[in-house]
C-alpha cells in the first residue's frame, strides 16, 4: 500500500505575513516519525521463554529473548525511542547525520534505523569492540570512528555533535527517550506475557545495566503498576554501578575492568536510576562467560556475555527463595546475539589470552543447577 506524506495544516497562500508556515523540514520530521510507527507496526513482541531448572522446584524462570529483534539486541527498543526522541524534540533534521557512542549493540540498531530513514550515521566505539560488530555496522551502512582509549568515546562523538551531527546520546537520554507507563516498553510486555502464568507478579526482575536505561524503565513501572516484584541489577564484579548503588554515588568509578560488552560501565553514567533497584548481585567475568554455555545448553542457543551475567544472578535470586522456602518467578533478559563474540568471549584463544578459565565456573553452575544451590562466590 502507499501512503501519503502528511498534509501540511493550512495553505501557504493565506498564510499571514507575520507566521512562519510550517516548512519542508517539519513535514520531513512527519515523514520520518511515519516511518519509525510504521517499522513498530511491522515488529512482533519477543518471547518470553520459560525454564524450569532441576535444583529449583516451585520457582520458575522466564527470559525475554531480546536477541530475537531484527538488530539482534534490547537495543532495537531503544534506538527507536532515541531517533524518535530526537525528532519529537526538533533536534533530528532533514539530511542531517547521526552519531553516538556505543560499545556495538546500540550503535549495530542505530544504523540500522538511520538506513531506514535515509540519514548518516557514525558509531564512536573503543578500538577493542568486537569485530563482528564493527562488521555489523558497516555493512549497515554506518561509519565506525574507533577510538583507542574507551574512556574518549563520549568526547569523540561530543567533536562531531560539535561539527553538526545529532547527537542520539544513549548514554544521556536512554532513561527519558524510553517511556515508562507503557507504550510497549520492555516491562510492560514482560508483565502482558505472564499474565496467565502460575507466578503472573515476579518476585525478581533482573537486568544488567549500561545506559542504565532498561533498569530504569523496568523499575518506573514496578511502581506505577504498584506490583511487589523487586529489580535486581546484574553487574560485572567492580562495575562503577556497583560502587555507585553503595553509597549512592555518581562519581563512582569501576574498580577493574570488564570483557563483557553492554554493561560494567567504567563510571556512573547519567541515566542510573539507584532509587528503583532493590538489590545489585556482583558476578566474574568467568561465571559470565560459563553461564553463557549453560544458556546454550538449556535453550539451545548462544547469547552474549550479558546474558550470562543475568543468569547467574537469577541462580543465586532463587536459591535465596529455595533456602527461605518460597515459590515464585524470576525474569530476566536474553540481551543479545552469541554469535556476535565467536571471536572473542566463544574463542577459546582469546579467553586464555585474557587468562579466562571457564572450568571451573561449568563445573560449578552445572551443580547449583542440579541441586539448587547458590553460584556466588564461587569457585576462586
Ligand atoms: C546495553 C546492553 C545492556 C544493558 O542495557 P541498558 O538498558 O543500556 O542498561 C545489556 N546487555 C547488552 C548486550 C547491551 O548491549
Amino acid at each position: 500500500m502507499r501512503w501519503a506524506a502528511p498534509r501540511l495544516p493550512y495553505d501557504s497562500r493565506f498564510r499571514p505575513a507575520n507566521v512562519t508556515a510550517m516548512n519542508d523540514d517539519r513535514a520531513w520530521v512527519h515523514t520520518a516519525i511515519d516511518a519509525l510507527a510504521r517499522e513498530a507496526a511491522r515488529s512482533a513482541d519477543t518471547h518470553l521463554l520459560k525454564i524450569n531448572l532441576p535444583g529449583f522446584a516451585g520457582i520458575d524462570f522466564y527470559f525475554k529473548d531480546e536477541a530475537s529483534h531484527p538488530t539482534g539486541s534490547l537495543k532495537h527498543r531503544l534506538a527507536r525511542s532515541l531517533y524518535l526522541y530526537a525528532l519529537c524534540n526538533g533536534r533530528l533534521r532533514k539530511g542531517q547525520p547521526t552519531v553516538d557512542a556505543s560499545s556495538g549493540s546500540t550503535a549495530i540498531a542505530e544504523a540500522w534505523f538511520a538506513r531506514l530513514l535515509g540519514l548518516r550515521f557514525t558509531a564512536v566505539m573503543p578500538a577493542a569492540t568486537a569485530p563482528a560488530k564493527i562488521r555489523a555496522v558497516e555493512a549497515l551502512g554506518g561509519a565506525c570512528d574507533l577510538v583507542e582509549d574507551p574512556s574518549q568515546v563520549h568526547a569523540r562523538a561530543a567533536w562531531h555533535a560539535a561539527n553538526g551531527a545529532c547527537h542520539l546520546d544513549q548514554f544521556g537520554l536512554a532513561e527519558r527517550a524510553t517511556d515508562w507507563r507503557g507504550n510497549n516498553n520492555i516491562a510492560e510486555s514482560i508483565l502482558g506475557q505472564l499474565e496467565h502464568e502460575p507466578h503472573a507478579q515476579p518476585a525478581w526482575i533482573v537486568c544488567g545495566a549500561g545506559t542504565g536505561g532498561t533498569s530504569a524503565t523496568i523499575g518506573r513501572y514496578l511502581r506505577y503498576r504498584r506490583l511487589p516484584t523487586q529489580l535486581c541489577v546484574a553487574e560485572p564484579s567492580g562495575s562503577a554501578y556497583v560502587h555507585g548503588f553503595r553509597n549512592r554515588d555518581a562519581r563512582a568509578c569501576a574498580s577493574q575492568p570488564t570483557l563483557i560488552e553492554g554493561i560494567g560501565r567504567p563510571r556512573v553514567e547519567p541515566c542510573f536510576l539507584f532509587d528503583v533497584v532493590d538489590a545489585v548481585i556482583e558476578v566474574p567475568d568467568a561465571a559470565s562467560i560459563a553461564a553463557t554455555w549453560s544458556l546454550d545448553e538449556l535453550l539451545a542457543r548462544r547469547y552474549g556475555g550479558s546474558s550470562g551475567t543475568n543468569f547467574v544472578a537469577c541462580l543465586e535470586l532463587a536459591a535465596q527463595m529455595r533456602a527461605r522456602g518460597e515459590r515464585g518467578s524470576i525474569v530476566s533478559l536474553l540481551c543479545d546475539r552469541g554469535e556476535r563474540y565467536a571471536e572473542t568471549l566463544f574463542d577459546p584463544d582469546w579467553l586464555t589470552a585474557h587468562r579466562i578459565d571457564c572450568k571451573p565456573w561449568r563445573a560449578h553452575l552445572d551443580d547449583c543447577v542440579r541441586s539448587g544451590t547458590a553460584p556466588l562466590p564461587g569457585p576462586a
